[in-house]
């Protein structure tokens, strides 16, 4: 038996953004409070949770009058100081746990855990200086992508190299971060499993959803994936056997690419992910509901999905579009609250109902 968070309980969130704020919902829903800590002021999250901190990751005391105040810590992206979940760790349990973070924020360690796994990725080679740069394109040629080991997300911190002769400027966009070169990978599509593990050691999976990225920013999932049998399965079974080589619990999202020589694993997020938001329309128990029931010890849905979905980010100007969007018969909005728009930003999402099954 596991032990469950009593009603009432409350659910420390590192992070105020959109997916702290989904997370806030879905955690009010099952009877918890959520308290949401977050270094900027008027997080998104702070208009449907409890409690707001606002101070920065270095803040001792108001880092533990937070855990004080929680009975479970878990957080909505993962580059958190490590000093930070330290002092956390030493009073409340954080879910998912450290080593699922340690992981996911550094692309190097990442990829070899990955390999170490048995599953395929992108050939990678550590960058720190020109020497090892260049024997990094030596060993992977181009094309090839030149990423920084840690705190990218959205495509930044990233330079595509063509030739070698692009080698010098790319090392110059990582600003003396360290890096990984990774040869590029020949995808027909890329999908990626939102998969999760119960404190009972349980796995459930979502089907599949395939992603559209423009500009290295998701711009759409669309349910089901174009997958066959036997990749669907591959692509569930893989995602299960990295939650359980961590020993994970909580909702994780597993990006792959699909090539002619199977799936390749492009980068896994302790986390829910945008590319699960469509399961809020398209399943009964959504992957924000499925991350907080985990973290507290409750059963997890078994991922079933009723509808064929198509979720759409709306970004910066996409805005203009919500009035007409708020007239389509199968369209589920779910808007962040930001008020300020800016080119890039993620302001929203729209869930299209396709089909019901
Ligand atoms: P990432 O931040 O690593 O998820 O990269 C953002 C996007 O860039 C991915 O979703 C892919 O579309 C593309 N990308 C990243 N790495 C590679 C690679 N090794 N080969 C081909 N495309 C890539």
């Amino acid at each position: 038996m596991t032990e469950t968070l009593p009603q009432g309980a409350t659910i420390g969130i590192l992070g105020g953004g959109q997916l702290g704020r989904m997370l806030s919902a879905a955690a009010s829903r099952l009877g918890y409070r959520c308290h949401v800590y977050d270094p900027g002021a008027n997080p998104p999250a702070g208009d449907v949770c409890a409690q707001v901190t606002t101070a920065p990751w270095e803040d001792v005391a108001a880092l533990n009058a937070f855990a004080a105040s929680v009975d479970v810590i878990t957080f909505e992206f993962e580059n958190i100081p490590t000093a930070t979940l330290d002092l956390l760790e030493a009073t409340r349990p954080i879910r998912p746990n450290r080593r699922a973070l340690a992981v996911s924020q550094d692309r190097l360690t990442e990829k070899q855990f990955l390999r170490d796994l048995g599953l395929m990725t992108a050939p990678f080679a550590p960058v720190s200086d020109a020497e090892s740069m260049a024997a990094a394109v030596a060993q992977i040629g181009a094309p090839a992508i030149l990423k920084t080991r840690r705190m990218g997300y959205d495509g930044k911190g990233q330079a595509r190299i063509m030739a070698p002769a692009d080698a010098d400027a790319a090392l110059a966009e990582m600003a003396g971060a360290d890096a990984i070169l990774e040869g590029f990978v020949d995808f027909s599509h890329e999908v990626s499993v939102i998969a999760s593990r119960g404190l009972d050691g349980r796995v459930a999976a979502y089907d599949p959803g395939e992603n559209l990225h423009e500009g290295g920013i998701l711009r759409r999932t669309t349910v089901p994936a174009r997958l066959t049998g036997s990749q669907r399965a591959d692509a569930v079974l893989l995602a299960g056997r990295i939650l359980n080589a961590l020993d994970y619990v909580g909702v994780m999202g597993v990006e792959l690419f699909v090539t002619q020589q199977g799936l390749i694993v492009n980068e896994i997020a302790p986390r829910v992910h945008n590319s699960g938001h469509w399961t809020q329309n398209g399943c009964t128990v959504d992957q924000f509901e499925q991350h907080i029931r985990a973290i507290t010890g409750l059963p997890l849905g078994d991922g079933h999905r009723y509808a064929d979905v198509v979720m759409e980010n709306l970004i910066g100007d996409d805005m203009d579009r919500v009035p007409d969007l708020l007239t389509e018969r199968d369209v589920a909005l779910h808007l962040y609250g930001k008020p300020e728009r800016r080119a890039g930003r993620k302001m929203g999402h729209a869930n299209r109902i396709v089909s019901r099954g």
